[in-house]
């Protein structure tokens, strides 16, 4: 049986956006009769707050998606993690970087540096020499834990995009106060988890083939992917909350319901008619993957949300 998952950062109110997001993982998951887990990504713990899970949980229930057994936080997996990272380690796989963020920067933008593309990792201290590595050590710099990447680069396939293609560099696992990375925790909770379908906005569509290859690293199986566009507001970029009222509840002060706001996505995915009342059963039965529009869907909220 197909388990999907959405997988929001409690770090505020979910917007338009991510509703769309939300639905449309949802979508994917129970038209093939499958089950819908949602997991809270609250590693960073000055972002996120319970209160903003509560809240989150409490949009999605507004309208009408529902999920399979408790809502799991990464916050409380730190061991899980931790092990992989240990396996990888004893495997050769990882090593200590002592790179701040801004020494990647400029190797990157170095005239001589390595011209590596997305923001790549330059490898800088994949090969450390022992003086090197006691001389940041003396320096109390600390560490973070990158993986050792095999392969330079991975065509992965995707439902949406066909077949992404992306840089795959020697990721953080673990940042350097302790943090377990993005990246790794999201690869090892997917496959903890059951998780073999991950539809989400096509934002991630580059990290995949780091995750398809941590996967593969770890002999954990890799799910199936669909990258969904993102809704865009005004002058073509990625909705924000500045755009206007896009939460439910600003939404919600204009006069406009959470199940208004359930026609304009279905309608935005041509599962409805302007206006139509439609409920997450009804989408169900008009769902087919195939017909998801595969560019983005731009909205002016300052124009109002045109319901
Ligand atoms: N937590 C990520 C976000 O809110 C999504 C990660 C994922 O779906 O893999 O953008």
């Amino acid at each position: 049986m197909t388990t999907g998952r959405f997988a929001p950062s409690p770090t505020g109110r979910l917007h338009v956006g991510n509703l769309r997001t939300a639905l449309l993982a949802w979508l994917f998951a129970r038209s093939e009769g499958g089950q819908f887990l949602v997991r809270m990504e609250d590693l960073d713990r000055v972002q996120s707050s319970t209160a903003h899970e509560t809240d989150q949980l409490a949009d999605l229930a507004a309208l009408g998606l529902d999920w399979d057994g408790p809502v799991v936080r990464q916050s409380e997996r730190f061991d899980l993690y931790h092990q992989a990272v240990v396996d990888l380690s004893e495997r050769g796989l990882t090593y200590l970087c002592y790179c701040t963020r801004r020494e990647i920067q400029e190797a990157a933008s170095a005239p001589h540096g390595d011209p590596r593309p997305d923001g790549a990792y330059p490898g800088t201290c994949r090969d450390l020499g022992r003086r090197d590595r006691a001389d940041h050590e003396a320096a109390g710099r600390p560490p973070a834990i990158r993986l050792r990447a095999q392969v330079a680069e991975l065509p992965v396939p995707d439902l949406m995009l066909g077949e992404v293609t992306a840089v795959v560099d020697d990721v953080v696992l673990v940042r350097n106060d302790g943090t377990p990375a993005y990246n790794l925790a999201v690869v090892v909770d997917d496959a903890a988890q059951g998780v073999d379908q991950v539809v989400r906005g096509d934002d991630l569509a580059s990290s995949t083939p780091r995750q398809a290859h941590l996967a593969d690293l770890l002999g954990l199986p890799r799910p199936e992917w669909a990258h969904v566009p993102l809704v865009l507001g005004p002058g073509g970029r990625r909705l924000a909350k500045r755009d206007g009222a896009v939460t439910l509840p600003e939404l919600a002060a204009l006069g406009v319901t959470a199940t208004d706001v359930l026609t304009v996505l279905a309608q935005s995915l041509k599962l409805a008619l302007p206006g139509e009342a439609v409920t997450p059963s009804l989408l169900l039965e008009r769902f087919e993957p195939s017909l998801v529009p595969g560019v983005p869907w731009v909205l002016d909220p300052a124009a109002g949300v045109t319901l």
